[in-house]
């Protein structure tokens, strides 16, 4: 059986890795130029769910690479209004199942050192620069891909791990849409300094910290201290990886505001251009929020539309296939889109496991896979909307104002009740570490 991925992102990489370790062919292809290229800066929250992928798929000595390049664990997220006064905040030890163990716990990770975990030791699994055009599949299953360079390659699945624009759904699925939220995020990346520590309110100097204005805009920041500054990690010095990526530390920011309080361009605006918008539309917020913003590396500054997958029926399985963004891109309300990505990974993969053991057919693989895949991620996908989506409200007169109130009131009360903070921590993991929707294999 021959395997053959496209792209090489978080979740085709993770499959790629749990497929040479089982001994099946696997070929991936990646339009990227180079290792290095992307602008694949911002960071990842990995919950329970991706690091449990992440531990089945790779060989032991990368998974130990992979948490030994992790930044520093966080202590505390809190939320605060634009004006920095705390509304809530909830130990990091108030979430459910973080046994201490790796793969049971959240990982900060910066999206490229990921990236560079994921390539290691993968030279001869992954080529660059194959710009996915698309397939044909040949009466006896086989699927040939096809390459804007005029090559191809020939296997006996193809997985779509393309990302939210996938070619390959375009082609399968051509139904399988996206809905524009309304809502588009801007972000950035501020080196941390002794000065730009202080920019923050104390509570998230070491963690997560959410920011609610009046408008219904709200900010993130995330601070990355990366192992090879403060901690230095015995053996990451072997690490080859390291070679392409030395992220440094920094607070990753990012507001998120309505299309309607944006200019129309914001999406073609870059670099510095960016920066100043992402101050303007916080106008008003605390002098430290914005010389944050302010002080930041405009080339590491990005907007993105955010947008969500429409929900789509079953389909038949083939010998083409999909996983993470391509078949189910979800808002990152409830940071679970990459982590969504890896537990598919994971599912084909043991999927693709039975097949070789001769336990299980193919297509009937590929059907259960997708089965299960359904499941969780329409979840996902729902979650993330229902915690990310611009319905103008606090933007209208009277009920806007009044809203804001009950919100905020809201947060402070669930502060001072013990047991409705609990069920609040319990119901951000809901996507990010649960196994609530197991299918046969999986149980
Ligand atoms: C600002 C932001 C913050 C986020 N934070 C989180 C978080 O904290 N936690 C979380 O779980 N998720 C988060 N996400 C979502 C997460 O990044 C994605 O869900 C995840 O990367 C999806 O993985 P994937 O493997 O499906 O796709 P990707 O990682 O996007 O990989 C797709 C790959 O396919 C390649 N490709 C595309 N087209 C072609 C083609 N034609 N031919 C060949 N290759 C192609 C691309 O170059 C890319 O390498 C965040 C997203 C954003 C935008």
């Amino acid at each position: 059986m021959k395997v053959i991925i496209i792209g090489g992102g978080t979740g085709g990489m993770c499959l790629a890795h749990g497929l040479r370790r089982a001994g099946i062919d696997v070929a991936v292809h990646e339009r990227d130029r180079t290792r290095t290229s992307g602008l694949h800066g911002y960071r990842v929250g990995i919950s329970p769910n991706g690091a449990r992928a992440l531990k089945a798929c790779l060989d032991p000595a990368l998974f130990a690479t992979f948490v030994a390049t992790t930044a520093a664990p966080y202590d505390t997220l809190a939320m605060v209004t634009e004006r920095y006064r705390t509304l809530l905040t909830m130990s990091f030890d108030d979430l459910p199942h973080t046994s201490g163990d790796p793969e049971d716990s959240e990982h900060n990770v910066s999206r490229m050192t990921l990236r560079q975990v994921l390539f290691t030791g993968m030279e001869d699994v992954i080529t660059f620069d194959r710009r996915f055009t698309h397939y044909s599949q040949h009466p006896d299953g086989r699927v040939t891909a096809h390459f804007d360079d005029g090559s191809s390659d020939t296997g006996d699945l193809l997985v779509g791990a393309d990302g939210a624009g996938s070619p390959v759904r375009r082609q399968y699925l051509p139904h399988a849409t996206h809905t524009e939220t309304g809502l588009v995020g801007i972000g950035g990346k501020t080196l941390l300094t002794e000065r730009t520590e202080t920019l923050l309110p104390e509570p998230v100097r070491n963690g997560f910290g959410m920011y609610f204005d009046r408008r219904g805009q709200f900010g993130i920041t995330h601070v990355m201290r990366m192992p090879w500054g403060s901690r230095n990690d015995e053996g990451l010095t072997e690490w080859p990886g390291l070679r392409f990526d030395n992220t440094t530390d920094h607070v990753s920011w990012a507001i998120t505001t309505s299309r309607s309080l944006a200019p129309p361009d914001v999406l073609d605006r870059t670099d510095a251009d960016l920066v100043t918008l992402a101050g303007e539309l916080s106008a008003g917020w605390d002098p430290r929020w914005l010389e944050l913003i302010a002080t930041s590396d405009p080339g590491a500054a990005v907007a993105l539309g955010i947008r969500t997958a429409d929900p789509v029926p079953a389909w038949t399985p083939s010998t083409v296939t999909m996983l993470g963004d391509a078949i189910h891109t979800m808002t990152p309300g409830r940071g679970a889109g990459a982590n969504t990505a890896l537990r598919d990974a994971r599912e084909l993969r043991d999927r693709l496991v039975r097949v070789r053991d001769g336990e299980l057919g193919l297509l009937e693989a590929v059907g259960e896979y997708e089965d299960l895949m359904r499941r969780y991620s329409s979840l996902a996908v729902r979650e993330s909307l229902e915690f990310m989506n611009d319905n103008g409200t606090a933007r209208r007169p009277v009920i806007g104002p009044l809203s804001v109130l009950a919100q905020r009131t809201g947060m402070r009360l669930v502060d001072r009740i013990p047991p409705a903070k609990r069920r609040m921590a319990r119901g951000f993991q809901k996507v990010r570490d649960s196994e609530l929707v197991r299918g046969p294999a999986a149980t």
